[in-house]
This record gives C-alpha cells, sequence and structure tokens, in this order.
C-alpha cells in the first residue's frame, strides 16, 4: 500500500479501485469473519472497511442509513417491532430509533465491528447501542431470522456485500425467510450493490423478492464513498406500497415526527423511486 493510501480491494468490482489518502489507521485487525480498518482520512472523516470494501464514512453515512430506514418507516407509519441483520456501525440503529418503536433487534455476526464502531465511530452510532429499546444479538442473521414468524414490521438488512459472511443473505431461502418473520403488513430493505457497476446483484435480489413479496421496488441513493455512488436498494412489501402513500399524509407525519434529517425528505421519497432507463431494461 503506498504510503498513507488505503486502496479499497478489487474483489467485488474489478478493474476499478478508489484510494483515499488517510491522515492515520486508527483500527486494523482480522477477526474470525473478516479484515476490520478503520481509517482518518481529511475529506470523509473517519471510513470503516470491512475486507478492504468501504462500509461507511462519517461524510456521507447519513444518505445510506437514512434512505436504508426512513422510507420504510414513514410509509409503514406504526412500526413497534424492527429488525436490524448487519448494521455494526450503529448508523441504521441511530435511525430506528428516532421513532416511537417498542423495539429494536440488531443481528450482527462480528462483535468486533460493533466494539470498533463504538470506539472509533461514536459519530455514526451516537450511543444507540445503549438505548433500552435496542437488544443485540452477535450471531448469524441467516439463522436469526429463522425463529421468527409474524412478528416484525420492518426488516433491514444491512450487510455487506455477497462475498465472506453476507453471502447467504443474498439466497432466495433468506428471503423467504425475511417474509416469514414479517407481519401481514411488514416491510423489508435490502441493500442492492451498485446500480451501474453491481447489476447483476441488484437484478438478482429484486428478481428473487418478485417471487416471494406482491410489492418489490427498487430506489435508490448517490453515495458518494460507495464506488461511483449509485447505491441501489430494495423494497419488499406484503402490503404497502412505498409510491403510493399519499404525500399529504408524509408531509404531515415527516413535520411531526421532527426526524433531523440531512438527506431523506417527502420530495426525496418519492424520487428516489423514479429509475432512469438503463435499470428500468436492467430491472425489465
Ligand atoms: N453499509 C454497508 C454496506 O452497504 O455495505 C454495510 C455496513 S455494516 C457494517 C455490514 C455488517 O454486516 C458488518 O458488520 C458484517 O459483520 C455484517 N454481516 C455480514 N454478514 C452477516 C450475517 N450473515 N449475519 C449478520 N451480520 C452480518
Amino acid at each position: 500500500m503506498k504510503k498513507n493510501w488505503f486502496f479499497e480491494t478489487d474483489n467485488v468490482v474489478s478493474d476499478l479501485r478508489v484510494g483515499y489518502r488517510i491522515k492515520r489507521k486508527i483500527f486494523s485487525k482480522k477477526t474470525e469473519f473478516q479484515q476490520i480498518d478503520i481509517c482518518q482520512t481529511d475529506k470523509f472523516g473517519k471510513i470503516l472497511f470491512l475486507d478492504g470494501l468501504t462500509q461507511a464514512s462519517e461524510r456521507d453515512e447519513f444518505i445510506y442509513h437514512e434512505m436504508m430506514t426512513q422510507v420504510a418507516l414513514m410509509i409503514h407509519g406504526s412500526a413497534k417491532k424492527i429488525l436490524i441483520i448487519g448494521g455494526g456501525d450503529g448508523g441504521i440503529l441511530r435511525e430506528v430509533l428516532k421513532h416511537k418503536i417498542e423495539e429494536a433487534y440488531l443481528v450482527e455476526i462480528d462483535n468486533e465491528v460493533i466494539e470498533a464502531s463504538q470506539k472509533y465511530l461514536s459519530t455514526i452510532s451516537k450511543n444507540s447501542f445503549n438505548d433500552k429499546r435496542v437488544k443485540v444479538y452477535i450471531e448469524n442473521g441467516f439463522n436469526f431470522v429463522k425463529q421468527y414468524a409474524n412478528y416484525f414490521d420492518v426488516i433491514l438488512v444491512d450487510s455487506s456485500d455477497p462475498i465472506g459472511p453476507a453471502k447467504e443473505l443474498f439466497s432466495s431461502q433468506f428471503y423467504k425467510n425475511v417474509f416469514k418473520a414479517l407481519k401481514k403488513d411488514g416491510i423489508a430493505v435490502f441493500q442492492s450493490g451498485l446500480t451501474i457497476l453491481q447489476k447483476k446483484e441488484l437484478k438478482s435480489v429484486y428478481e428473487k423478492n418478485k417471487k416471494i413479496f406482491p410489492i418489490v421496488k427498487v430506489y435508490y441513493a448517490s453515495v458518494p464513498t460507495y464506488l461511483v455512488g449509485d447505491l441501489g436498494l430494495i423494497l419488499a412489501s406484503k402490503k404497502i406500497d412505498p409510491t403510493r402513500i399519499s404525500k399529504k399524509t408524509l408531509d404531515k407525519n415527516y413535520k411531526k415526527l421532527n426526524l433531523g434529517t440531512k438527506y431523506y425528505n417527502p420530495e426525496i421519497h418519492f424520487a428516489a423511486f423514479v429509475l432512469p432507463n438503463y435499470l428500468k431494461d436492467a430491472l425489465r
């Protein structure tokens, strides 16, 4: 590695590598599941890398964490029981806890991600792990979700890419188990890769869920530190269509909840589901 640069690995998107000029490496450890690195940068604050891939940067994590969370919770409107799979940096948890929920389960396979994030990236988790509504389980989300039926209002799958421990979180069996674990008006959201460079992954998540859920929608957010920016998210719903909620209702609820979001707002909510032709064609 060139002095004071950290280059992403190219084991997910080959032929392209992003490098960050770093001031120093704050944490680095090979755990039972993956390599964890946390680096201090000038432009993006601290960045969490897992197996050499960017997971969250202090500069733009809010975009991803708000869009992964607020779209589903705002259309559900009265979610009480939430399951987060992955999410060890605590960003999704922080967004979930802005709502009047009863229980937030966070199932993370690698406790060392939580420990390192709490210690070095507290600006992201913002003490969320200590909220009394939170229950943390250190186990494989694939096995955890199998134990539940008709229990969760919203399930957010904030997993790393389908290499290493997250591979089985991209399987049809996993999606079927998520469907079973959701209540009759339940909603699931899956981070599904880059719309340009990981179209195959996005299409695969979409098609697998189309066979299981009645409503499956792709939406996206542009996250600068996710390789070339356009991140595809997939919302799978048993009953509620995220694009059919009335704007008036969304505006009213958004104002009432005063979420303090820096990216999500009712206009972005609808705009995120408007897809460019290359994506529509890929999903057809
Ligand atoms: N925002 C990132 C992204 O979009 O790639 C994901 C961030 S979050 C840190 C990803 C987390 O998923 C990691 O902490 C990893 O340990 C966890 N993870 C991977 N596979 C898992 C599994 N099978 N069960 C539970 N957690 C898992």
